[in-house]
């Protein structure tokens, strides 16, 4: 299906879902299986094994046929009980949502504000357990990489902060969309639950997420008392223990999981961080060039999944995506929350190569010129000057 007659296929630069490889695809084109024979059993026990070299654990990593919310709602409600305080950091739309089903089940929030143009403040979080000397903090939130504003929360030194003040919290992390695309260390960095999902870095189709669990998180969940079912972590882990499932898995899902896998091992994961690297600054030096503004403002924070660009005063950054669509068929991302019609996000993230980033920022110029938007023509000379290895 496609809404424009426009020949060729349709540029999907959003923040994920992002495109899927062929050989992914190809890798799906199965019959379906029995989920409780043999064969799935092998292929449940080999990706479940695989995943943890994704996220850097040792430990146990489960698979929910869910999207990304699913997993956030199974981080909290395996490890908390009814009145618990957390902190949480509120890095831009992501990290509200988040919070917001924190309120709802019955957790209670301690929101950290920030303006929307960086990643979670790590000395605010620090002073709220230093300040906790009676620990009734049981969990610090943060969202690793905040796709609504293309900032980056710097998970090692929330680690580090936590340890300083010598609080017992749990740590829990969403790293929907960071996971395969940009450095992350469930383990070194003691992550207690990683919060993940398969429409990103791992560039499979929306429909599966995950929870990394560190044995600490394990060991919460026997004493937390928020309601669970289909969350549980216990029959899952039981079941998952001879690469099974307490339930209907989605069978071809795992089947594409297994070959993304491979394929981010096989590019290597740190090959994998740099090529992301160099499509974001690539895109940044376009930015700036065009003489627009990148919406998060601390370089030691820059996302390299996504690029945010905020509009000038006065022009709308949803007419634009509108225009480029239109004309271009190209689909960017749209701004959340506070961030509606003034930023466009550009996704650069997942199966992408710089051929494909030039065309995309192609879109974006062309763009830019036919919606009227003031910028300084070039932007995308210099980024292939610096892809092509001559700025
Ligand atoms: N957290 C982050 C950082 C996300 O980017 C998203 C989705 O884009 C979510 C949570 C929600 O995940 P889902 O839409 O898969 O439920």
């Amino acid at each position: 299906f496609q809404s424009k007659p426009n020949s060729g296929r349709h540029f999907l630069h959003i923040p994920g879902p992002s495109n899927v490889p062929d050989r992914i695809l190809r890798a799906m084109d199965h019959p379906t299986m029995d989920h409780r024979g043999p064969d799935f059993g092998k292929l449940g026990a080999q990706v479940l094994e695989k995943a943890k070299a994704i996220f850097k654990t040792q430990s146990h990593v489960v698979i929910y046929p869910a999207s990304g919310t699913g997993a956030w709602e199974a981080a909290l409600v395996n490890t908390l009980s009814p009145g618990d305080r957390v902190v949480m950091c509120e890095t831009g739309w992501f990290a509200h949502l988040w919070n917001e089903m924190a309120e709802r089940l019955g957790i209670v929030a301690d929101f950290v504000k920030t303006d929307w143009r960086r990643g979670a403040d790590v000395d605010a979080i620090g002073q709220k357990l230093r300040d906790d000397k009676s620990h009734a903090i049981k969990a610090v939130c943060v969202v690793h990489n905040e796709t609504s504003t293309g900032a980056t929360s710097r998970i090692a030194e929330v680690r580090a902060a936590m340890d300083a003040a010598g609080h017992p919290a749990l740590l829990l992390v969403d790293t929907i969309s960071g996971l395969g695309s940009m450095d992350y260390r469930h383990d070194e960095w003691g992550v207690d639950v990683t919060v993940s999902g398969s429409q990103k870095g791992l560039m499979l189709p929306p429909g599966l997420s995950f929870n990394a669990i560190s044995a600490k998180a394990i060991e919460a969940s026997k004493s937390a008392k928020l309601t669970r079912s289909f969350w549980d972590w216990k029959p899952m882990l039981a079941a998952n223990a001879t690469g099974y499932f307490p339930y209907t898995p989605a069978t071809n899902m795992l089947y594409a999981l297994d070959t993304a896998c491979d394929m981010l091992l096989e590019e290597g994961l740190d090959n994998v961080f740099a090529r992301h690297d160099r499509m974001a600054e690539a895109t940044r030096r376009a930015v700036r060039h065009w003489g627009l503004e990148v919406q998060c403002e601390d370089p030691r924070h820059f996302s390299s999944v996504l690029t945010a660009v905020r509009l000038p005063e006065g022009h709308s950054a949803n007419a634009l995506r509108a225009t480029i669509l239109e004309k271009f068929n190209m689909s960017l991302g749209n701004g959340l929350g506070q961030l509606n019609d003034r930023v466009f996000r550009i996704g650069h993230l997942g199966d992408i190569t710089p051929l494909q980033l030039v065309g995309a920022l192609g879109g974006v110029e062309m763009g830019l010129r036919a919606a009227g938007i003031p910028h300084q023509a070039g932007g995308v000379q210099v980024a292939m000057d610096y892809l092509g290895g001559n700025a």
